[in-house]
């Protein structure tokens, strides 16, 4: 098995990711997130936000609706762009316009096509109650624009000055040709962004753009993801996206492949300048300062919630030999793990340790996750929770009544400590920051 079939196989059994509509057969694109996926997913946003917005002082948060004017689009130029006869590849997933193809396989790799098709990646939705008269409008296909329509109720809410930020986490949602590699490529997905507007200066805007490609790539680090396992990749210019000056992508080590987790763009001032001309609205800047007016250039930073998901999983998955048998364990920073810690009364027909542990498990919850388990053995439940991405198991004995201690034990070194039940909560908070 490679590494997309064994996390495939422990996110369904742990319960992070499960197919969509499953008892239905499924909807290809679409996945639902288990009991241990929807904390690792709170967590991951949690921590973007925390970076992002609450440690800085120069940007703030919004939270734009799904469903947006149909005019957004067309400003955007996602309506247009995405209305050519579409194919893509079904190995590399390069996508080409049909019409300007010279051969039937794929120049990039070589592989096999998808059958032609006039192909909007936009998902199209209806508003209205009357028949013949509903609004046709889309699903967002990314993000970004929900920020960039609001640039001037924020200048004119709050006291941002530029350079500033302007961050948003939400769902966006694409019609993908081919969508696959478990949560990678869905049609329903999240993304966390940062929309940063700066002065409309290509020199200086690139130096911010190389600041803001090392803040992203120190924040994957920082959450545990390993050096050899990201790199960044340059977009081609001729590849760009039609609003961009210079992309690079941050790439996850997939297994064998690289692929993209998230892209850093320098969106020159497309959003800002589409808006003003398709909704009339001036979309300018009043700089203080210089008493100048002008357009501020864009600094994207866009993320996937479910492919770092995914690669936080990826990245966290070992197998070791433990005494002749196979430990499977994910290593995921204490900062995402879904639960912090799990409590076990050794066991689970004597009510007095059941008590107890049920008395420790809720003085923790009050600050964190705990998980709880009283079925098996004390070896199964440490693989469970080993599995689980658990940093901590916390047993209750014999001795527990007696002494007032519990076993503490340890998801990566396996070690075991006695530790005074008074002092748990402290423990944690030490080892858990
Ligand atoms: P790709 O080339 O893989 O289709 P993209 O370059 O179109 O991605 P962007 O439009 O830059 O992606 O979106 C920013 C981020 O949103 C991506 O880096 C990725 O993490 C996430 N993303 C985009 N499309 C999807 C999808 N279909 N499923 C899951 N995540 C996605």
């Amino acid at each position: 098995m490679d590494i997309w079939e064994k996390i495939t196989s422990l996110a369904k059994r742990r319960g992070f990711i499960y197919p969509g509509s499953e008892i239905y057969g499924g909807l290809a694109g679409t996945w639902d997130y288990g009991p241990l996926g929807v904390e690792l997913k709170r967590n991951i946003k949690n921590e973007f936000w925390k970076t992002m917005v609450q440690e800085r002082s120069d940007v703030v948060g919004l939270d734009a609706a799904i469903i947006m004017s149909p005019k957004v689009w067309e400003a955007s130029g996602h309506l247009s762009s995405f209305s050519d006869p579409l194919v893509e590849c079904k190995k590399c997933h390069h996508r080409f316009r049909a019409d300007q193809l010279k051969g039937d396989r794929c120049p990039d790799c070589g592989g096999e096509f998808t059958e032609p098709k006039q192909f909007n990646l936009m998902v199209e939705t209806y508003l209205g109650v009357i028949e013949g008269e509903k609004l046709k409008t889309y699903l967002r296909g990314e993000i970004t624009q929900g920020v960039h329509v609001n640039f001037k109720n924020v200048m004119s809410s709050t006291r941002v000055k530029l350079p500033f930020g302007v961050a948003q986490v939400g769902k966006a949602f694409r019609n993908e040709i081919t969508p696959g590699g478990l949560t990678f490529r869905s049609r329903e997905f999240e993304q966390m962004e940062l929309q940063y507007y700066v002065k409309p200066d290509m020199k200086a805007s690139l130096k911010t753009f190389e600041e803001w490609k090392k803040n992203r790539m120190e924040w994957y680090l920082s959450l545990g993801m390993k050096k050899g396992s990201l790199r960044f990749k340059e977009h081609a210019k001729d590849e760009l996206a039609h609003y961009a000056k210079a992309a690079f992508d941050i790439e996850f080590l997939a297994g064998e492949e690289w692929k993209e987790m998230e892209g850093i763009h320098h969106r020159g001032d497309w959003d800002v300048r589409r808006h003003q001309e398709y909704s009339g609205e001036d979309m300018t800047y009043f700089d203080e300062e210089t008493k100048e007016k002008y357009l501020p250039y864009i600094i994207e930073t866009s993320g996937g919630v479910d492919r770092a998901a995914l690669f936080f999983l990826m990245n966290g998955y070992i197998e070791e030999d433990v005494d002749g048998e196979t430990r499977t364990v994910l290593k995921l920073h204490p900062k995402l793990a879904p639960y912090k810690v799990a409590v076990f009364p050794l066991l689970a027909n004597k009510p007095k340790l059941v008590e107890l542990a049920e008395n420790i498990a809720g003085e923790l919850r009050k600050d964190m996750m705990v998980a709880w388990d009283s079925r098996g053995n004390i070896g199964k439940r440490y693989r469970a929770q080993d599995e689980a991405g658990t940093p901590y198991c916390v047993t209750v004995d014999f001795d527990s009544l007696e002494n007032g201690d519990v076993t503490v034990r340890d998801r990566d070194t396996m070690k075991q400590e006695r530790v005074k039940i008074k002092g748990l909560q402290a423990y944690f908070a030490e080892r858990l920051k």
